[in-house]
């Protein structure tokens, strides 16, 4: 089966550090949970309580103000005892509630009703989405709502990708989630395609290397009636972007006759999350985590909590072998460091690390060599070393910067340590970075 890679740049990540693959453990219910009331677009929610008052398991606690925002649940039952604000390294503003836990659990380990009907209408879905408070469990967490409802506008025909490209080791929690809840993301991915409206096919597309887990998918595709194709994409990070997955996609489909028209991509923890939602009316109260990292003594995929701080965690995996110099949410590629250990997980954490010195290479920057090996990773053909010195020398910018999509490929192989991608994606001011700074 021939392999579809995107064309140019990408490197290939492996990293011991990442925890085993095998299966996920249930994390300890949180004492403590801080709940963000802060979503994706940057927008607070209206909290719906106040300090004293008692929340059960699932119950709504934020109301999301507009269509961008979604609402929020508490994730464990308890006593809200605090209302706490903090600032993430790169400026951006959060909100959230303390609750301590008490109380009894109204969905955890009993049977829960199936509201599911055979009849639902994408209406009905997207109401449900909305009650729920579901997002994306990726990315930047839009409402999957807001996403269907796009595609009511769509005119062309629609394809859904069902994306399990693991082109990152740090993807472990969504391929283990993949294994796990198999039959729910491929049921789930059929029926979103016949309430969506136009889908006319669904997609599995995986990295070559989970090549087994794909044919598995497909053959648990093989009882719906909507057409369904495996597409076997490189591991090359990185490839499940949805620029370079959309390439590969176009090409497979010119070299094979098709007609995908518009293609709406979504990712196994967030069709499980959809399962969930439309069948029990649950909210998102937790997700699969990867945890791990050079510094952490028992790395493991959990299934952790919404809002369970990352202090908890790191204790739940044996604690740190010793001093971390970086911890951080997501991959090491492109991930948010974090500087309080009573941040929470959120809806998006697919992974959290805590790395010591030696994995970092957290060296001090230096002058740029002119070695060109930014240049000849870049998936979009930029030229990182040029636009680097243009916003940190000559304080300007210029329209190329706005095509890149802060892969962190140019960053990572930079002999120099600078802080390329940062800078021209905009994470860090041009003045920070002259200033100084270090890349994990
Ligand atoms: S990789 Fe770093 S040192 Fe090499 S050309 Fe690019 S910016 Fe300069
Ligand atoms: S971060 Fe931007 S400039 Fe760097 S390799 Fe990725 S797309 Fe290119």
């Amino acid at each position: 089966m021939k392999v579809f890679s995107f064309p140019r740049g990408g490197l290939t990540y492996d990293d011991p550090a990442v925890p085993s693959r095998n299966s996920s453990v249930i994390a300890f219910l949180p004492a403590l949970s801080v709940i963000p009331l802060v979503q994706h677009s940057d927008e607070s929610v209206t909290s719906l309580v106040s300090i004293g008052d008692t929340v059960t398991e699932g119950m709504l606690i934020g109301k999301a103000k507009n269509q961008n925002s979604v609402h929020i649940h508490a994730a464990v039952p308890g006593k809200i005892i605090d209302n706490i604000e903090w600032n993430d390294p790169d400026g951006r503003h959060n909100k959230g509630l303390v609750i301590r836990m008490q109380g009894a659990f109204e969905r955890l380990g009993r049977k829960e009703n199936n509201f599911l009907n055979d009849g639902m209408n994408r209406q009905e879905l997207q109401q449900i989405l909305t009650d729920c408070g579901i997002v994306e469990m990726e990315g930047s967490g839009r409402p999957v709502a807001d996403i269907l409802l796009a595609l009511k506008n769509e005119k062309k025909t629609q394809t859904l990708v069902v994306r399990c490209v693991f082109d990152d080791p740090w993807l472990a929690a969504d391929y283990v989630l993949c294994k796990e809840r198999l039959k729910e993301v491929v049921e789930w991915s059929f029926i979103i395609a016949k309430v969506g409206g136009k889908i006319g096919r669904v997609i599995f597309a995986i990295s070559h290397r989970e090549k087994s887990l794909g044919e598995t998918m497909l053959a648990e595709a093989g009882q719906y009636d909507i057409p369904s194709t495996l597409v076997l994409t490189g591991s090359k990070y990185p490839q499940r972007n949805r620029r370079e997955l959309e390439l590969v996609l176009r090409d497979y489909e010119k070299k094979e006759g098709y007609d995908f028209g518009h293609l709406l991509v979504l990712g196994p923890a967030t069709l499980a999350a959809v399962h969930d939602a439309a069948k029990y009316h649950r909210p998102i109260l937790e997700r699969y985590v990867a945890v791990g990292g050079s510094a952490v003594r028992n790395p493991q995929v959990m299934r952790v909590r919404i809002g369970k701080r990352l202090a908890d965690i790191f204790d739940e995996c044996g604690g740190f072998i010793n001093t971390p110099c970086r911890i951080a949410v997501g991959s090491p590629l492109s991930g948010k460091t974090v500087t309080n250990l009573n941040e929470p997980v959120t809806k998006t954490s697919y992974a959290v690390f805590a790395m010591l010195k030696s994995q970092a290479g957290n060296f001090p920057k230096r002058d740029c060599i002119s070695c060109g090996e930014c240049r000849s990773v870049c998936p979009v053909g930029l030229d990182p070393e040029e636009l680097y010195k243009q916003i940190t020398i000559l304080h300007s910018k210029c329209g190329s910067m706005d095509q890149c999509h802060g892969c962190g490929c140019c960053e990572v192989v930079c002999p120099s340590c600078l802080p390329l991608s940062d800078v021209i994606a905009g994470k860090i001011s041009e003045g920070a970075a002259s200033a100084g700074g270090t890349r994990a």
